[in-house]
């Protein structure tokens, strides 16, 4: 028993492993699966969000530049038919220039590219003749025009937003260009205010090739100083998301819009890693929030696992001590909740009634004598100790058949057995229940008689040496038999004196001629 309790694996321990081993695999497989579906949900939601900062930045440099482009196109085209008239051109001009804080400073240009009339803080200009992309570009296009940001001679980081200027018959006559100076430009504030958005995002502008003219860390740069992104990664779209590689090659995740005017794109981008860093936090809260109910969930297993154990547990324990009288009521008690506990229970209970028959069995046929059903000397002596201390006075009468050896020698051993088995048939006859009757060996018996007074016990012994003596024994005609009486007390006496005492008598009635009863 000892044994089997050390025994590492008994039912219990396997059911608690395999249900843990089974809980633990689906918690991590669970967990596995909110952290893939968090980081999925994670990310496309601050995508969206880098792509709606993207989108309101641009939207914020449209307007600027929309409102700029119209501004210059209404002045431009006041100016179409007072192209000569280089006082009126002067007075637009420098009235563009004083009353939109935008514009640093206002040209007029003629087709030639020279300038013909400038706002009075750049009075300096006039008839100067001007080489710049923008100049070009406007003069070929004769469109309105809205340069790459550029540096001047004076070290100004500016841009040029130029309309074309046409007469009353639409007949070209030059343009009207604006600077404006990004280092004093709202758009810029506007630009550098958007870092408050989350502070690990970057904020790019790139053109249409992909140089690079802002980056939020350093304001408005000269084309490309810092590299060249990758347009191409961006797609077709005007706006959206992707993931890729920034400046500095880090893994990152964009949101981007193109503006309508400029054609400039605006990318607001973070490290991708911040993300996953933001979401082992949410997984610690998840891992915090579940606890308890993983706790609850390990109790409620383990209770259970003792439950279906307790039943089949307490039948193995019993199993040890089959053999033991009270099993039976112990089993009995265990409650056998399900199907198989129940059989193991019901068969274990038929075992334990066929075993203890059989031991029965073997008891009685160990302390009988099987040609006379009585008592052997082995099942004399073991019931003498259990059965007869509890009476006050015993009688013992000896019994042995005179002359058997003649009856053998005459008749044949066969005759002789039933002889004694007829004469068993007449000691069971006249006995009374708690007697005890035995077959001490050959042809000699032994009576004891609990709380028969020595007169019963002699009257007993007459009666049954008178009744052999008259009685016809197949085969063998007339026996007869000798008894010895006597008595003792068992809190006094010794047994084996008694037994004695009455073999003693019986050999004195051998003694005095045989077929007699002598009490001593
Ligand atoms: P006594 O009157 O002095 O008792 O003479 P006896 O011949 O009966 O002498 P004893 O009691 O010593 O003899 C017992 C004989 O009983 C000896 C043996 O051969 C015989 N015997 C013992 N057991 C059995 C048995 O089971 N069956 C038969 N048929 N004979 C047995
Ligand atoms: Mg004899
Ligand atoms: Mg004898």
């Amino acid at each position: 028993m000892d044994q089997q309790r050390r025994f590492a694996f008994n039912l219990k321990r396997l059911i608690l492993l395999l249900a843990l081993v089974s809980t633990v695999i689906t918690l991590l497989s669970s967990y596995l699966a909110i952290f893939q579906v968090e980081k999925k949900l994670l990310i496309e939601s601050s995508l969206r969000a880098s792509q709606s900062y993207a989108t309101r930045l641009s939207l914020t440099a449209d307007l600027f530049f929309n409102a700029a482009q119209k501004q210059v196109a209404y002045s431009a085209d006041l100016l179409g038919d007072e192209f000569d008239n280089i006082d009126a051109l002067t007075e637009e001009a420098d009235r563009l220039h004083v009353q939109s804080k935008r514009f640093s400073s206002v040209l007029v240009v003629d087709k030639t590219g020279v300038v013909r009339a400038a706002s009075r803080n750049s009075a300096d200009m006039v008839g100067i003749k001007l080489v710049s992309d923008a100049n070009t570009a406007a003069l070929s296009t004769h469109n309105p025009v809205l340069s790459s940001p550029f540096r001047t001679e004076q070290g100004n980081h500016i841009i040029v937003l130029s309309a074309p200027v046409r007469n009353a018959r639409g007949g070209y006559m030059g343009y009207l260009a604006t600077e404006i100076d990004l280092s004093k430009s709202s758009i810029v504030d506007s630009l550098i205010n958007a870092r408050n958005y989350r502070k690990d995002a970057y904020i790019y502008v790139i053109d249409h090739e992909g140089d690079v003219l802002y980056r939020a860390a350093s304001g408005w740069i000269e084309s490309a100083p810092e590299g060249r992104l990758n347009k191409a990664q961006l797609g077709d779209k005007t706006q959206g998301f992707v993931r890729m590689k920034n400046l500095q090659g880090e893994e990152s995740l964009v949101g981007f819009s193109t503006m309508d005017v400029a054609g400039w794109t605006v990318l607001v981008l973070h490290p991708a890693q911040a993300d996953v860093i933001l979401l082992y936090h949410v997984m610690i809260q998840v891992l915090l929030y579940t606890l308890p109910i993983v706790i609850l969930v390990f109790i409620g297993i383990w209770l259970l696992t003792r439950y279906i154990s307790r039943p089949l547990r307490q039948l193995a324990s019993r199993a040890d001590t089959m053999d033991s009288k009270d099993v039976s009521k112990e089993i009995e008690q265990v409650n056998a909740w399900y199907y198989e506990s129940s059989k193991l229970k019901t068969v274990m209970l038929q075992g334990i009634r066929l075993l203890h028959q059989r031991i029965e069995k073997l008891s009685t046929e160990a302390h009988t004598d099987p040609m006379t059903g009585l008592l052997n000397r082995r099942g004399f002596y073991e019931l003498v100790d259990k059965q007869l201390t509890e009476s006050a006075r015993i009688a013992v009468i000896t019994l042995d058949i005179d002359h058997f050896k003649k009856i053998n020698d005459t008749f044949g051993h066969d005759v002789g057995d039933v002889v004694i088995t007829q004469l068993a048939r007449l000691i069971l006859d006249s006995s009374r229940e708690g007697d005890l009757l035995c077959r001490m060996g050959g042809e000699e018996f032994l009576l004891l008689l609990p709380g028969a007074s020595v007169t019963q016990a002699i009257q007993l012994a007459e009666r049954l040496r008178r009744q052999v003596e008259s009685q016809h024994f197949d085969g063998a005609g007339n026996v007869t038999i000798s008894l010895g009486v006597t008595h003792f007390y068992p809190e006094r006496d010794n047994i084996d004196g008694a037994l004695k005492t009455a073999d003693k008598a019986l050999y004195q009635a051998k003694n005095e001629g045989r077929n007699r009863v002598k009490n001593l």
